[in-house]
């Protein structure tokens, strides 16, 4: 045995020592210490919040409030440990509304800070007392100090008696970055309530309270930027007990980092994980690789059913029906998205000019009740024989129509009116209460002029002129189509006449092993022919028309590298938008006049038809108002 000393005692902590161990968790900066005493405001009612910070909070962090104040008595209590007025019993911890309810923030922060508290709960602003902790046993010494109703918390010299933590304080810059990252969570928590917070005595944010629609677009522009707000959908939803309203931004306005990410639970902020996979899986289908969607959204359900002990600073919850929660959040924002399509609103237009059919198509009787843009449609598919374009529409009808072998859904056949009308493209509302369209109108997307370069369609519509990117607007259409037939009757497969031989890696011979089942029910029929040859013996109808080997090969490689993955739908689906890529429209292929109208009418049609399958967008519109200024008209 080697030699010990005698064996140590067991003693009780002194209480700062404890307190200082306990604001290892959850006093990490200067933004901790704000958010913590942000949140007491918040639960003490109050309606204006001010923030004070110097030197990026390592200096001072001062919370001023005009709550509901603490008593006299109360005032020694509010510093100490296990301390709280905000719960008493098991029950009430189940079914919490308040931010606080650990009663340890005070006691950890005065641990590691030189605190002041200075309070007043009557109304009589001579009122008031002031109480500061000290020493080891952190007895506090209270003194009479005139105060307006409500609370002031200044914490200074943060982490000025423990040098190890310190240590891990970063500039200035990075630590007052952190606070107000704290400050906009919390306003975005709390509309009706004004919040201002100053660095180094210059005003950063003033933001006066308001609960209005306009109001809370206001405060999000003023925090996140006006282009959040511009290129964000309100969503708002119930059911189930569940409540979810908030702005999600379009897919096109995705961001590199998941900054920008605000959800709040019953007004807490969270980062959760279900949260997280339920937004990640709603934007699957819509977002490029690696980018991340912007979203401020707001759950809220009955408090009984959420628990939110479940970490130190209360960033995470737990759901009682986790997979009801997932669902709820998943279908909201998946339904809202894919309701993208362009639609006939352009927010800085005042009255414009009714947009005139272009003559193609135009002939038919003046009279007609049919609007002119179904017209178009029907002319052509009446005597598409008629146009001088005859011929290449026949053609491309037909490369069309073997994607689409559903005639009533084909590009250039004349359709119904949708169901659904176009959404406007960034009135806030909820997606599920679309607005009715009047079949007089003029298109959303309006109608071609012509083609640029083999690659954009120009349009004009109401607003002005709409540029598309033929081939990512395309892409979409056939992709939803796919997705569509898919869910309906599974992929329809037409064997080949001659089977063709494919020269392949021993990867992909393996992986058409081991994935027989996926790519038979994607309608694609390959066997082995040899250690390095595939027989392609059929393929889906919906593509006989594309090319076999680069299709295969793209689908053998998707198939390999998603490996072990359970999610079938999302492979079917990222395989379908790899064949949708494949049979739409390439960039150089010239189109008639009815063909650009007719995709511009299936675009409208289409869901989530506002950016293509990696989330490029597929149009974008420039104004009457936007053409002017570039040439000074009217200036
Ligand atoms: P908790 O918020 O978990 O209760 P804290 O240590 O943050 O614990 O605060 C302790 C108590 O001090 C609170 O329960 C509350 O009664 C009182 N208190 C703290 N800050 C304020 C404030 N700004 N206004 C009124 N009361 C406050
Ligand atoms: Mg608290």
């Amino acid at each position: 045995m080697s030699e010990q000393g005698p064996t140590p005692r067991i003693h009780v902590l002194d209480p700062r020592l404890a307190n200082q161990i306990a604001a290892g968790e959850v006093v990490e900066r200067p933004s901790s210490v704000t958010k913590e005493l942000m949140e007491n405001a918040i639960d003490a009612g109050s309606r204006r919040i001010e923030i004070e910070i110097e030197q990026g909070g390592t200096r001072l962090v001062r919370v001023r409030d005009d709550g509901i104040g603490i008593g006299e008595d109360d005032l020694p209590l509010a510093l100490a440990r296990h301390a709280t007025s905000k719960i008493e019993s098991l029950e009430d911890l189940e079914g919490v509304s308040s931010l606080g309810f650990r009663g340890e923030a005070l006691a950890s922060i005065s641990s590691v800070s030189r605190l002041e508290l200075v309070s007043n709960a009557s109304d009589d602003p001579t009122r008031g007392f002031r109480v500061v902790a000290e020493g080891r046993g952190m007895e506090a010494r209270v003194a009479p100090a005139p105060h307006p109703k409500g609370t002031s918390v200044a914490v200074r010299d943060l982490f000025f008696n423990t040098p190890a933590r310190r240590k891990f304080l970063r500039t200035e810059k990075t630590e007052f970055a952190h606070v107000e990252e704290a400050f906009r969570r919390q306003a975005l928590s709390r509309y009706d309530v004004t919040w201002v917070l100053r660095h180094n005595q210059k005003t950063v944010h003033q933001l006066p309270a308001g609960d209005s629609a306009a109001a809370r677009e206001r405060r999000i522009a003023s925090l996140l930027g006006k282009n959040f707000i511009e290129h964000a959908r309100y969503i708002e939803r119930e059911a189930g007990g569940l409540k979810m309203s908030g702005w999600v931004g379009l897919p096109t306005h995705s961001r590199a980092q998941a900054d920008q990410q605000y959800f709040f639970v019953n007004g807490r902020v969270v980062r959760d994980r279900l949260v997280a996979h339920a937004v990640r899986q709603a934007y699957r289908d819509v977002l490029y690789n690696g980018r991340h969607p912007v979203f401020v959204l707001y759950l809220e359900l009955d408090p009984d059913v959420v628990d939110v002990n479940v970490h130190p600073t209360k960033y995470e919850v737990r759901f009682r029906d986790s997979r009801m929660v997932h669902d709820f959040l998943y279908s909201s924002l998946h339904h809202c998205l894919a309701a993208s399509r362009p639609a006939d609103a352009s927010a800085d237009d005042d009255a414009l000019p009714a947009v005139e059919a272009p003559t193609a198509g135009a002939d038919v009787a003046p009279d007609e009740p049919t609007p002119r843009w179904q017209q178009q449609g029907m002319a052509l598919g009446e005597g598409p024989a008629r146009h001088p374009g005859a011929e290449r529409v026949r053609r491309f009808m037909q490369g069309y129509q073997a994607l689409h072998p559903d005639h009533e859904e084909s590009l250039l056949t004349p359709q119904p009116p949708a169901e659904q009308s176009p959404q406007p493209h960034q009135v806030r509302e909820a997606p599920v209460a679309m607005p009715e369209s009047d079949p007089t109108s003029a298109p959303p997307l309006g109608f071609a002029l012509g083609q640029l370069h083999g690659i954009y369609i120009l349009a004009q519509n109401a607003h002005g002129l709409v540029l598309v990117d033929m081939h990512a607007a395309h892409e979409r259409i056939v992709y939803e189509r796919m997705k569509n037939q898919m869910a309906r009757q599974g992929v329809d497969t037409q064997p080949l006449l001659v089977p063709v031989s494919l020269a392949a890696s021993g990867q992909e011979v393996a992986t058409v092993e081991s994935e027989h089942e996926a790519i038979a029910s994607l309608g694609l029929e390959l066997d082995v022919a040899g250690p390095e040859t595939l027989l392609v013996r059929s393929l889906p109808a919906l593509l006989s028309g594309a090319d076999p080997e680069g299709l295969i090969r793209e689908v053998l490689e998707e198939l390999a590298s998603f490996g072990q993955s359970h999610q079938v739908e999302a492979r079917l689906h990222a395989l379908l938008s790899t064949m949708a890529c494949h049979g739409s429209v390439r960039a150089n292929r010239r189109l008639t006049l009815d063909e650009m109208n007719a995709l511009l009418r299936d675009m409208e049609r289409t869901e989530r038809s506002d950016q293509c399958n990696h989330g490029r967008p597929t149009w974008t519109q420039m104004s009457m108002k936007a053409l002017d200024k570039l040439f000074l008209r009217g200036q």
